[in-house]
């Protein structure tokens, strides 16, 4: 067995009921420059930046920049680019891919099937994200269990098969009011979309408010239902869905 799959159940067996602030600084003492930090610019990301600048400032920050972000997001990112003085890289997807995936489905493929909307996340984001994640060993996500029925058994530590990774999510057993009451107390910078009813913020296409009382995944790719909402980030072969009747918020 992969000796990193190994540590999974020992690392959750003696980290799992830290704060996340402490976890993401045993993260840093125990895999180095081997950690990094994949943030959307979501809620829960600018919470977990804002703890690293604190705790572990050498941990890599990085986003993937799909080419079809919202402006506030572009901003949000070169704000907090100068707010903190981290490494905060940026990945893009390869131009090719696009040029050839655009070129034979259309700019806006994704409206049309399922198929069309995994392929453009798979050149957009899931293929940025590997290359990322080429050089670690373990990355962090600001994912929470109540984000999504695809994410309801979350652990702190969870092995990412798909990337052959330690998943960290320091946020796992977080609620959302606990995300905004860190945000108020630090005075975290955040999308100012979150206050016109964006709540999970992606790609400007395949975004949009949510109505209050909406289910507050609607908002992301609202054309699909519940169990097919992953972009092929967070996905997670081991991990059980929860059904219809949890509540979400992501970013991913
Ligand atoms: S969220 Fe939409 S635009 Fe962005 S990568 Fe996925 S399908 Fe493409």
């Amino acid at each position: 067995m992969n000796t990193l799959k190994q540590k999974v159940g020992e690392l959750n067996l003696k980290y799992k009921n830290l704060k996340a602030e402490e976890i993401i600084k045993e993260a840093y003492q125990i895999f180095g420059a081997r950690v990094n930090f994949a943030s959307s610019l979501g809620e829960e990301d600018q919470v977990i930046t804002d703890m690293i600048a604190k705790v572990a400032p050498k941990i890599e920050i990085f986003t993937l920049d799909t080419g079809r972000l919202f402006q506030e997001t572009y901003e949000l990112i070169a704000k907090t680019q100068k707010r903190y003085p981290i490494m905060f890289k940026i990945y893009y997807p390869d131009t090719k891919s696009v040029e050839v995936m655009v070129h034979t489905k259309g700019i806006n493929l994704f409206y049309e099937s399922i198929e069309n909307r995994k392929l453009c996340c798979g050149i957009r984001k899931v293929e940025p994200l590997q290359r990322a994640l080429k050089d670690v060993d373990a990355w962090i996500s600001g994912i929470r269990r109540d984000q999504a029925v695809t994410r309801g058994t979350v652990e702190t530590f969870e092995w990412d098969e798909n990337n052959q990774k330690i998943k960290i999510n320091p946020l796992a057993y977080w609620t959302l009011d606990q995300v905004h009451k860190y945000i108020k107390e630090h005075n975290v910078d955040v999308n100012p979309l979150h206050a016109k009813g964006f709540i999970s913020i992606g790609c400007a296409s395949c975004t949009r408010a949510v109505k209050p009382g909406e289910d507050i995944r609607a908002g992301r790719w609202w054309w699909e239902s519940p169990e097919q909402k992953e972009c092929g980030l967070h996905n997670n072969p081991n991990r059980k869905n929860m059904g219809q009747g949890s509540r979400v918020k992501d970013q991913g």
